[in-house]
């Protein structure tokens, strides 16, 4: 595989790291290639950042054939820039990919185009402390016709974006609202894909729920309301008694990549932890009885984000007192460490690049 490169015709002025915040600034160049169904995947560049343009009834426009993923590159204390599990992304976009019908990227060829794309981009890797370069990977169906099919040709993009800490000021626990009318995903759906179509459904939910002073909703499972699947767009976890719970994976919860690795920290360390069903009356119980010791979101974007408060039905319950507990910060610092290359990787889950 070739890729060309266009350059521009100059550069961009590098923010100030200590004042970035998520997804506004975007660096010099993007990646892109083109797929059509006879041909696979061609015409591989790089290009100046720059707006795409579509046909009218280009599909993504119209049937929603659209996905992507989100990972970071970290500047380490020494310099260097590395990734965080880049494979782990690379199978869940295929795997986001198959359910969509939208096309397959060899692993090889997606490692090599991210890799050689960080490494074009590097000089933007912020080195503030928390701050680090976003890459958001997405591909969309792409045919000119109105006409309802597995798409014929799609378009895979990259962009990169310097993000600011998520914490300036500080971890401070979310309150969250447990929403039980809309749901995010269903068994059968596209809950574990990645896709655009399952945040447009979740909007509504949020709004309703920043309205009411709480920064995201806790769903539910689409067919009882019964069950705990996520919070936002994060992977949920709570520690009840001394078990760590979290939903297991059933088709309508998303396969986070920071949800896996938490576990796996977790399970070596040997806490007890279980991925099983977790109701919502029992999680009631275990917020009225006490036992509840700590709750918290995890994803890339905030790593983990303490939950303070849960309200349900009108019932608000707080959690840990409103403070972070032991084992979220444990995990914190885990991975922002490893992630950072502040502590050892002995899991091997970074990539210098
Ligand atoms: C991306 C995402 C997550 C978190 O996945 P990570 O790989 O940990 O970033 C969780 N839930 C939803 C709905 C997501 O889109």
């Amino acid at each position: 595989m070739e890729i060309k490169l266009e350059k521009a015709e100059t550069l961009k002025e590098k923010p100030d790291s200590s004042t970035l915040g998520f997804g506004k600034i975007f660096t010099d160049y993007m990646f892109m290639m083109d797929w059509n169904i006879d041909k696979g995947w061609y015409n591989q560049r790089i290009v100046p950042f720059a707006n795409i343009s579509l046909h009218p009834a280009s599909t993504v426009l119209h049937y929603g054939s659209e996905i992507f993923e989100g990972l970071k590159a970290y500047r380490r204390k020494d310099g260097k820039v590395q990734l965080f599990r880049p494979i782990e992304n690379i199978r869940r976009m295929n795997r986001s990919a198959e359910r969509l019908c939208l096309p397959q990227i060899p692993e090889d060829m997606a490692m090599e185009i991210l890799t050689t794309f960080v490494r074009l981009e590097q000089d933007w890797t912020p080195d503030a402390e928390g701050t680090s370069l976003y890459l958001r990977p997405f591909m969309f169906g792409n045919d000119e016709t109105l006409g309802v099919h597995a798409v014929h040709n799609a378009t895979y993009v990259i962009i990169a974006s310097p993000v600011g800490s998520y914490y300036k000021e500080g971890i401070n626990p979310v309150k969250i609202m447990i929403e039980d009318e809309d749901v995010r995903a269903v068994r059968g759906g596209t809950g574990y894909a990645k896709c655009g179509g399952n945040y447009a459904a979740s909007n509504r939910a949020g709004e309703r729920a920043e309205k009411k002073g709480y920064s995201q909703v806790l769903w539910l499972d689409g067919v009882e309301r019964k069950y705990i699947e996520e919070v936002g767009a994060m992977n949920v976890m709570f520690m009840i008694g001394d078990e760590i719970v979290t939903p297991m994976l059933s088709g309508s919860i998303l396969p986070g990549i920071t949800r896996m690795s938490c576990l796996e920290v977790l399970r070596k360390e040997g806490y007890k932890v279980s991925e099983r069903l977790l109701s919502i009356d029992e999680l009631a119980d275990a917020m009225k009885n006490g036992t509840l010791k700590e709750a918290w979101g995890c994803g890339t974007a905030a790593v983990v984000s303490p939950i303070g408060e849960l309200c349900y039905k009108d019932v608000k319950y707080t959690v840990n007192n409103g403070e972070i507990g032991k084992v979220t910060q444990h995990l914190y610092d885990t991975l922002t460490g490893i992630q950072w290359g502040k502590i050892e990787d002995t899991f091997g889950w970074t990539q210098e690049i």
